[in-house]
């Protein structure tokens, strides 16, 4: 089983001419709200893959639609608790390139508890994967509870990257990061140099990072990989990481090879780049033949 501790937010989705600047108003021509959040939407994608997927995480009263939402994509959703703080939540401006600009309040998301997570974690192990991103608190004081039961872990330091301790790094199965976030965590901008420094600092782990419409670079140890994404006319870019992570921690979890899933992972991306909205945008789409 995948078990991903992750966000759950509700997404204020607004359409714009540009992306609005200091000081500036703009008008929306198009409104929209929906659930959102990295965690919520690497859930769905990995379920809509055909993973087992249970989601952990925090909302408030405000939120039951979200656990709704998971629960019809056929995620677990017993490890969801209801909490006092409000639930987290984000702006979003997408203009006609299909940019954005976001902003996100955590609320819920960041009361997560040792005791609440080492009870989310209760009866698994080595057969079973845990999820990361950085929309939780203490996302590394997690990925060690996951190491001590001995399971699979992947972490996905998004939205920001920041400084993830080198223990963490090593504690890895896999680290899945965007161009941004490669550079923030290995302190340079080029991707290939960011994937030489993460994997010797990761040395067993695979280690992804997405180039946006370029595709990816993958690397474990000495081994590299280069794959391309089709062409394809982007209209909103929300959610094509968390469609790739969710792809790639499913197909990795079932069995698929890695090159399988970097396979997998691209075409879902793709598919959801010419899509509106965060989870509404995530496909479901059948594995590729090997
Ligand atoms: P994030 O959404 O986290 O910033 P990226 O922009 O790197 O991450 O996108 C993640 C993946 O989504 C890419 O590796 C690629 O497979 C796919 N993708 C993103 N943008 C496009 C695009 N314009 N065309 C085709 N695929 C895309």
């Amino acid at each position: 089983m995948i078990l991903n501790i992750g966000s759950l937010n509700i997404d204020h989705v607004y359409q714009v001419d540009t992306l609005v600047r200091p000081g500036e108003t703009v008008t929306s021509s198009r409104y929209t709200k929906g659930a959102g959040g990295k965690g919520l939407n690497q859930s769905i994608a990995a379920a809509r893959a055909g993973a087992e997927v249970a989601h952990a995480g925090c909302i408030g009263e405000d939120g039951e639609s979200l656990r709704q939402t998971l629960q019809h994509a056929g995620v677990d959703v017993t490890r969801i608790d209801q909490v006092t703080s409000p639930t987290g939540h984000a702006i979003i401006q997408i203009d006609r390139e299909g940019r954005n600009c976001i902003v996100v309040y955590s609320g819920a998301n960041h009361g997560l508890q040792p005791e609440t997570v080492t009870g989310w974690l209760d009866g698994l192990g080595p057969k079973d994967t845990l999820l990361l991103q950085h929309e939780v608190n203490e996302p590394e004081r997690w990925v060690r509870l996951g190491r001590e039961k001995g399971m699979r872990v992947l972490l996905n330091p998004a939205p920001a990257a920041g400084c993830v301790p080198r223990s963490t790094l090593e504690a890895l199965d896999a680290l899945i990061v965007n161009e941004v976030e490669a550079a923030e965590l290995s302190r340079t901008s080029m991707p290939h140099e960011a994937l030489d420094r993460l994997t010797a600092w990761a040395p067993k782990a695979d280690i992804i990072v997405t180039l946006g419409a370029a595709g990816c670079i993958w690397g474990r140890g000495n081994q590299r990989s280069t794959h391309y994404a089709p062409k394809v006319k982007a209209i909103d870019t929300t959610a094509a990481g968390d469609t790739f992570v969710g792809y790639w921690v499913a197909a990795t979890a079932m069995g698929h090879t890695n090159a399988a899933a970097i396979e997998w992972a691209i075409q879902a991306a793709a598919l959801c780049v010419q899509r509106v909205g965060a989870a509404a945008a995530i496909p479901a789409i059948p594995a590729p033949t090997p």
